[in-house]
C-alpha cells in the first residue's frame, strides 16, 4: 500500500505538473528573455568512495560546469573518507582509535563536531545508535564470514559505550575513558558526506540536485514543478524491487537494511548493524527508512529500530518533529510514521 503523504518535505503534487520545462520556455519566450543554451541535466555514477556507490544529478547551465562540480562533490567526499574511514590507518578517526586512551587529542574542527553530533544521536536513540559499537565490531568480518565468539564479545563489551568518548569543547580534543575503546562513523559518515556534498552545490550556486551515497541521499529543489522520486528497496528482493516510491523536495533520505552486508550460519543473519548492549547483529527489523531535513540526521536514525525494534523507535521518530519513517518488520508488514498516515478524512461542507 502506498503511504498517504503529508509531510512539509514530502511532495503532495507528484505528476501534477509535469509540463513545467516547456511552460517555462513559453514563459521565458514571451518575457523576451532567453533560457541557457544547453541548460539539461547531469549525472554521474561512481563507485569506490567510502566503499559505496555515489550517485550525483543536477540541473546545469551548461554538462561541462555541471560536472566540474560533481567533480567537487567527489573531492569532498574523498576527503571525508581520508579523514574518517576506519580502513584507512593513516585517517584521523584511525589516529584517535590508536592514541585517545592515553589521554586528551586535539583533533580537527569537523571531527570534533560530527563526535558531538553523533553523541546527540546516541541519547536521542536511547543508546541505539552509539560510534563506540566498534568496540565489538571490529571483530567482525563481514566479507570474510568472521564474527567473534560469546567470549570474545563479554570481553570486549565493556568498551562499548557512547559515554566512554570524552569530548572537551574547550581545547577541541577528545578522549577515551578507558583502553579497549574504538570508534567507527560508518554509521553516520556516509549521510555527513552527502549533506557535505549538497553545501558544495549550494555553495557553487545549484538550486536543484540529488547526492546519493549508499542506502543515504539528499535532494535540493523540484525537478521543474515535479518531485524527485526515491524508491525503498524492499528488503528481501533484489535491486530494483521497491516497497514504495517517495517524492521528496528538500529531503534527506537514508534506508539501512540487514542485506547490506550480512552473511548466514546455521540460520542465523549476521549482519552490519550491531547492537551496543548485546555486540550482536541487532535483528529487530528488515529495514528502515528515515526522511528527515539532513542526511547526516536520517543516517544516524536509521539504525535504531534495528536495536530498539519497529515500536520503540517509531516512538522516538514520531517524537521528532523533523522526523518520518517507514519500517519493514521481520514479517514483512510495513509501518509509518504519524506524519506519513493518511489525514482523517474532513466532513463534507
Ligand atoms: P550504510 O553503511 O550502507 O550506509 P547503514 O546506514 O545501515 O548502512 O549503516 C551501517 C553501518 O553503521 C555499519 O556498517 C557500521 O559501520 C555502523 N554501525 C553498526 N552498528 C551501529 C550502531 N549500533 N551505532 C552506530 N553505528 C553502527
Ligand atoms: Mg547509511
Amino acid at each position: 500500500m502506498e503511504p498517504s503523504l503529508s509531510l512539509p518535505h514530502v511532495a503532495r503534487s507528484a505528476g501534477r505538473t509535469r509540463a513545467m520545462p516547456a511552460a517555462w520556455a513559453t514563459l521565458a519566450a514571451l518575457l523576451g528573455c532567453a533560457l541557457p543554451a544547453h541548460a539539461e541535466w547531469v549525472r554521474r555514477v561512481t563507485d569506490g568512495i567510502m566503499g559505496t556507490r555515489i550517485t550525483v544529478e543536477l540541473w546545469a547551465q551548461t554538462p561541462e560546469e555541471g560536472n566540474r562540480a560533481i567533480d567537487a562533490v567527489l573531492d569532498e567526499m574523498r576527503h571525508i573518507d581520508a579523514t574518517m574511514s576506519t580502513y584507512k590507518p593513516t585517517s584521523e578517526v584511525s589516529l584517535v582509535n590508536a592514541k585517545a586512551a592515553d589521554g586528551p587529542m586535539p583533533i580537527s574542527k569537523e571531527l570534533y563536531d560530527l563526535l558531538t553530533t553523533a553523541k546527540q544521536y546516541s541519547e536521542i536513540t536511547d543508546g541505539a545508535f552509539d560510534i563506540t559499537y566498534a568496540s565489538v565490531g571490529y571483530l567482525y568480518d563481514f566479507r570474510k564470514h568472521v564474527r567473534p565468539d560469546d567470549t570474545q564479545i563479554a570481553r570486549a563489551l565493556p568498551a562499548v559505550n557512547y559515554r566512554h568518548v570524552i569530548l572537551d569543547p574547550k581545547n577541541q580534543t577528545v578522549k577515551f575513558s578507558q583502553h579497549g575503546v574504538r570508534i567507527d562513523l560508518g554509521g553516520i559518515a556516509k549521510g555527513y558526506s552527502v549533506d557535505c556534498g549538497i553545501d558544495v552545490l549550494k555553495r557553487l550556486g545549484y538550486t536543484r540536485a540529488y547526492v546519493g551515497a549508499g542506502g543515504d541521499s539528499r535532494i535540493i529543489g523540484d525537478r521543474f514543478g515535479k518531485p524527485w522520486i526515491v524508491g525503498i528497496r524492499d528488503p528481501r528482493k533484489g535491486e530494483g524491487n521497491v516497497i514504495a516510491r517517495i517524492p521528496l523536495v528538500d529531503a534527506a533520505i537514508s534506508t539501512s537494511g540487514d542485506y547490506e552486508r550480512f552473511f548466514e550460519e546455521n540460520g542465523v543473519r549476521y549482519h552490519h548493524i550491531i547492537d551496543p548492549h548485546t555486540g550482536h547483529s541487532a535483528s529487530k527489523v528488515r529495514s528502515a527508512t528515515v526522511i528527515g531535513p539532513y542526511a547526516t540526521r536520517t543516517d544516524g536514525l536509521s539504525k535504531t529500530a534495528f536495536v530498539l525494534g519497529p515500536e520503540r523507535a517509531m516512538e522516538i521518530y514520531n517524537r521528532l518533529d523533523d522526523i518520518d519513517a517507514i519500517i519493514v518488520r521481520l514479517d514483512g508488514t510495513v509501518i509509518y510514521s504519524n506524519g506519513m498516515k493518511k489525514a482523517a478524512p474532513r466532513a463534507a461542507q
